[in-house]
This record gives C-alpha cells, structure tokens and sequence, in this order.
C-alpha cells in the first residue's frame, strides 16, 4: 500500500511534494477529469444525509434544507455544468492574428496551473471547500483541502470520504488542529483561493506573495441594500428576510443594512419585521432556522445590539423578551436596528448574523455617497422599477456583484463569476470562470513559412523602411 494513503494522516508536506512532482508530470486527460468529477459526485450524493447531520452538529442547529440547497446541490449543479462544459472549456482558444503576422495564427491553451491550495471558512463548508475544488479538478489541478476549524464534524466527514475515493496526491483534505492554517497557507501552492474573513485574508494574502503564488480571495464585508421609491415595499421586506435569515445571516453576500426612503423606514421597518414573523415563527427555535455557529458569535451579536441600543438605537426583534433556552441553542431571534448611526458597530463592522439596521435616506444619492466612502461591498442589492435610478446606482457603484429586486440570486448564476472587489475581494471562480482561474490561458503564437514579417534581420535597408512605414499606418502611430 501506497505510505501516503496509509492509515496514519500524511503529513500535509509530504503530500504537497508528491502532489507537485506529479503535477509536472503533464496535465490529466479530460476522462481523468471526468472521472474525478464524477467521483466528487459521488461522495456529496451518496453522503448527503451525513453531510446535513454533521454541518447540523456543528452549529448546534442547521435547517436540513438549507444545507441541501445551499451546499449539497449547489455543489452537484457546478459539478455538473464542469462536466457538461469540460471538453470546449479544455479546447485550445481561438485568438485572432493581426495583419502583418498572417497567415500565422493564434490559439490560447489552456493548462493545469499545478496545485491548488483552498481555505474555507465555516458558514457554508461543504460549498466554500468543494465548489473551488470543482473549478480546480475541471482545470486539471491537484487539490489539497483546509477547512475551517470551527466545524469539526464537518470537517472529519469530509477528510474520510475524500479519503475513501481519492488517492492523496488527487484530492486531500488536512487537519483542522493548531498551527495547520498557518502553515498551509506558506506552502508554495501554484494558485491559493482563500474564502473567509477580510482580516485573515490580509494574512494569507501577505504568505502567498511571500512565495508569488496567486490567489483568490474570496472575502466578506458590509452588502448594502437600496430601495428605491418606485419599489413595492411588501415584496422587498419578504425578499430581505430570507436574503438576511437565510443561515441565520451566517451568509458572506447576505444583505447587511438597507436604505429606504425617509418616510418609509417604519413602515418598511414594520413589512420587514412581519415577514421575518411569517417566515420563522414568533419563536425562532424551530427547524427551519439556523443556531449561531459558536458562543463567541453569539455574544459578538448580542453585543452589536447592546451597543446600538446604548448609543440611542431601536430594536425591534420577533419575540421579546428573549427566552433563556434560545440563546442555550444559541438561536439568535432576528433584529431590526432602527436610528444606527456611524459611531455604532453595527454600522461599522460586517454584522454576519440576523441583524440588520434599516436607514432612512432624503436622495438616493446619499445611498451612493455612503456606499461609495465605505470598502467595496461583496453584494449590492438594489429594488425598484425606475430604470434611471437603477441604472445611477449601478453605474456609480462598485461591488462584488448585485442583484436587482432580489438578494443572494446573482451568486446562484452558473455563468457568471464570484468575487469580490477591493476589500471584499479579488478574482472570481464558479462555472467557466472558476476554470479559468484555476488555468494558465497559455497563449502560443504559430509562425506561418508564409509570412517573411518577422524576417527583417539587421544589417537594416530599405526593406526595414517599407516594414516601419507599414507599421505605422497599422499601429496608427
Ligand atoms: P476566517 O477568516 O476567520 O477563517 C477562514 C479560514 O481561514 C479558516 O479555515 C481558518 O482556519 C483560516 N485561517 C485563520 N487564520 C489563518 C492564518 N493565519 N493563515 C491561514 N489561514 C487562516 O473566516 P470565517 O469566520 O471562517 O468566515 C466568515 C468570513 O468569511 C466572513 O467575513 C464572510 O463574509 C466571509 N465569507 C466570504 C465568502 C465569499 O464567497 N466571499 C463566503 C463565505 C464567507
């Protein structure tokens, strides 16, 4: 038997040596690729129910159906569309020849880049470890695996079915004990996509450039919502409940304060509040809604409330008073924060729970401005039916990605990339683009004998002066 799938964990280095020595060994066929990716199917289908209880026990409470359709078939769907795309996304690119150089042509190649590194975090691990991992087997690459340590559960399911059908110089997934996020992200990993905090991204960031290894950072921050006065308020307060109470608000594009025109913010307030209400029930200890993930973000949230409510805030929230046994399941009941002002950490910090301050705006240009003086968001969610409008924010801002009259759905788009901007982000994978990626776009240039362009030897004459001159009228210059 093979050392390295030997009972005992390989060591994290040793497998990245055999990774990368067969990496250069030449790229894996398409079937290779096919039968990786089919395999990857495989574990998350036969293993969904494990999955679901697992990510559950983690969190103390996770609602089975988010986990399925935020995780296990998210998943299977980018599964199926790498299978269904691979063999034109692993076609040679045609690329177009200028005149002087023709009949020569050009192609883009696309090659396996090596080993890809991928750290995810803990809010969606099945997805955010397996969905880049999809993009890096499409691509041809060998994987290795950090998941977050705050679900450890999670995380030992996954090293053992990865295990059970990938050999370690395929796919592997580490550790979680102490130290091992530090290290792993020194390895000298030919791409590293990165999903998680701002803060740690920084850090791993600083790691890779240290060893010139591109990354993606997949990041988080504070995604705004804009409503805007042609918009119908009813169906924009159902639409960003569930945006906000999907996972508990445990979502990195979930919305994280909303704008609305001054006179509505009660209203609005009051709309938002009922759905919330329809949703979820009056008692938020129900199956469909998601535990806070540890104590510590329990308090971090509860703390964000108290501070706003000491500095002047309101707070308005489903069910009050609290009921003790909540917070023992740490079920969070869902908050809206009326008066927030800039000087409160609800407005200054991503609040990544079920929470959500509603402001009031005279101009929409005052959405902008705040928008536009903040970190580029991840999301932006915009809701109305007045196109300029529309059209204004969209121009004048820049975010990861939007949605227009809904929150979350751009990031379900199969064609389109994810990612971030600025703070909240660089590169982009999912679909097509996660290929792209995760691939060296090699371009390759093929002379033709036909062509005597590129034949303009020194000592220079006349022929060089006709050459230039034709240059010149094609370059314009
Ligand atoms: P985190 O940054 O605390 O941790 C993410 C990962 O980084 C974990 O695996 C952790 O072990 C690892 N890590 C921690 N310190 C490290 C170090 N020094 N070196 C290398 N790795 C290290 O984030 P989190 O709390 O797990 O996740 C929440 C954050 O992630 C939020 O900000 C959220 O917005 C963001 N997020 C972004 C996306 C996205 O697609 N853009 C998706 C989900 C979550």
């Amino acid at each position: 038997m093979d050392a390295l799938t030997d009972a005992a964990p390989p060591a994290i280095d040793a497998v990245f040596r055999r990774q990368v020595a067969l990496s250069r060994g030449g790229p894996p066929s398409a079937a290779e690729r096919l039968d990786r990716l089919n395999r990857l199917r495989a574990l998350v289908r036969d293993n969904e129910k494990a999955f679901a209880a697992a990510i559950s026990a983690d969190f103390g409470h996770r609602s089975t159906v988010e986990t399925v359709m935020a995780e296990t078939l998210f998943v299977q769907g980018e599964i199926r569309h790498a299978t269904g795309h691979l063999k034109r996304w692993m076609a040679p690119r045609k690329v177009a020849t200028q005149l002087q150089f023709m009949p020569g042509k050009n192609r883009l190649l696309p090659q396996p880049l090596g080993v890809v590194g991928i750290i995810a975090p803990w809010n969606y691990p099945l997805q955010l470890t397996l969905a880049p991992a999809v993009s890096a087997i499409a691509a041809g690459n060998r994987v290795m695996i950090k998941p977050s340590e705050l679900v450890p559960q999670f995380a030992q399911l996954m090293r053992e079915t990865v295990a059970a059908k990938f050999d370690v110089a395929e796919l592997m997934v580490t550790g979680i004990e102490d130290g091992v996020a530090r290290s792993f992200a020194e390895l000298p990993f030919d791409h590293l996509l990165f999903t998680g905090s701002t803060r740690v991204g920084r850090i791993v960031a600083a790691a890779a450039g240290r060893n010139l290894t591109p990354v993606t950072l997949e990041l988080g921050g504070k995604s705004p919502v804009i409503v805007d006065r042609s918009a119908d308020l009813d169906q924009v307060a159902a639409r960003v409940a569930y945006g906000k109470l999907l996972n508990a608000g445990q979502t990195c594009i979930a919305p994280d304060y909303a704008f609305v025109p001054q006179a509505s913010v009660e209203s609005f307030a009051d709309k938002l509040l009922a759905a919330m209400r329809r949703f979820y029930g009056a008692n938020p200890d129900n199956a469909d809604y998601t535990s806070i993930i540890n104590d510590r973000h329990y308090v971090r949230i509860e703390a964000m409330v108290a501070d706003a409510m000491a500095k002047g805030a309101r707070a308005l929230q489903i069910a009050a008073p609290h009921v003790p046994e909540w917070k023992g399941r740490r079920k969070f009941p869902p908050t809206i924060i009326l008066g927030a002002t800039p000087q409160m950490t609800v407005m200054q910090e991503e609040i990544f729970g079920p929470v959500i301050p509603v402001l009031g705006y005279a101009e929409p240009i005052e959405a902008i401005a705040h928008i536009n003086a903040h970190d580029r968001p991840l999301a932006l969610y915009w809701f109305g039916e007045d196109a300029a409008a529309r059209d204004e924010v969209l121009a004048r801002t820049v975010s990861g990605g939007v949605t227009v009259n809904d929150c979350l759905f751009h990031f379900t788009q199969g064609n389109q990339p994810m990612g971030g901007v600025g703070a909240s982000g660089t590169g982009a994978y999912h679909g097509e683009w996660g290929f792209n990626t995760m691939s060296k776009l090699k371009p390759v240039f093929y002379r033709s004998p036909l062509n005597r362009f590129a034949d303009l030897y020194p000592p220079y004459g006349g022929k060089m002066k006709r050459m230039t001159s034709l240059m010149r009228l094609l370059s314009g210059g």
